[in-house]
């Protein structure tokens, strides 16, 4: 791309202002320090081309959910992305339901996985992620939020709170993970409130006990300033920065 903004690059930047207008207004409303929540912005469904126009205005944190389009887009933006360029270097994470079978691929590309749920994928990742290491492919350990279930909806995905620690657990002790949190997605029943405020509880608890682990991925475009509000140190947003998405995706 050239430097001359181009329409696409012009909305991107609006809707960004005005996210991260809203992020700083609810810190500000909960009385947490700026910058203390991170925006990621998901880009899942959008071309490599709008990721290069984020980066362009100095977004360099991005939520992507599933392969293979992950793994070939992150390709693409790196593939031209150079040291010297301005801004820091993009990171991307993984956000959504993990497979097995796709460990290895993710495990080239993502910086966190924001969706462990399950001793197998657990294990799946610590593996892919050991071999990235040796293979040169990543540098760090694979970073690892685990999914609470708050209503134990088995479609949504999630870890009920019953199983929370045997999990950690798991991730403490395998080299290749470093545990950093929680992630949540709100059900879309009942009252926000309720359910940030249940993360809250879950989180307070679990942050006592993994102190290292002390990030919460929580907040979209429709719940961010509830999820700021419940001590959310990471919100995902898409459609209010990207616009919406094909009806083709979920
Ligand atoms: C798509 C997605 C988001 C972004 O949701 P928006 O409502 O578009 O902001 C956040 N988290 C997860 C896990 C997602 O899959």
């Amino acid at each position: 791309m050239n430097d001359s903004p181009d329409a696409r690059t012009a909305e991107l930047s609006e809707r960004l202002q005005a996210v991260r207008d809203r992020l700083d207004a609810a810190l500000a409303a909960a009385d947490r320090p700026a910058g203390s929540c991170t925006l990621l912005v998901v880009t899942k469904f959008f071309p490599a081309d709008d990721v290069r126009r984020l980066l362009s205005l100095g977004v360099c944190e991005f939520g992507e959910s599933r392969e293979p389009e992950a793994g070939r887009k992150v390709a693409e933006v790196l593939a031209d992305w150079h040291p010297a360029d301005p801004g820091d270097a993009p990171a991307f994470d993984m956000i959504g339901t993990v497979q097995s079978k796709k460990a290895r691929s993710i495990a080239r590309w993502a910086r966190t996985v924001h969706s462990v749920d399950r001793p197998k994928v657990a294990d799946a990742l610590d593996r892919a992620a050991r071999a990235a290491l040796d293979e040169g492919e990543r540098t760090d350990p694979l970073g690892v939020l685990l999914q609470v279930s708050l209503d134990g909806d088995p479609q949504r995905g999630g870890v009920v709170e019953a199983e929370l620690s045997a999990l950690a657990d798991r991730i403490c002790a395998a080299d290749a993970l470093s545990l950093r949190g929680l992630m949540v997605i709100a059900p879309l029943h009942g009252e926000p409130e309720h359910w940030m405020a249940e993360t809250a509880r879950i989180h307070t608890a679990f942050r006592d006990r993994y102190p290292d682990a002390a990030e919460l991925s929580a907040g979209m475009s429709g719940d961010m300033e509830i999820a700021v509000a419940a001590g959310s140190t990471c919100v995902r947003v898409g459609t209010a920065i990207m616009g919406e998405r094909p009806l083709l995706s979920q």
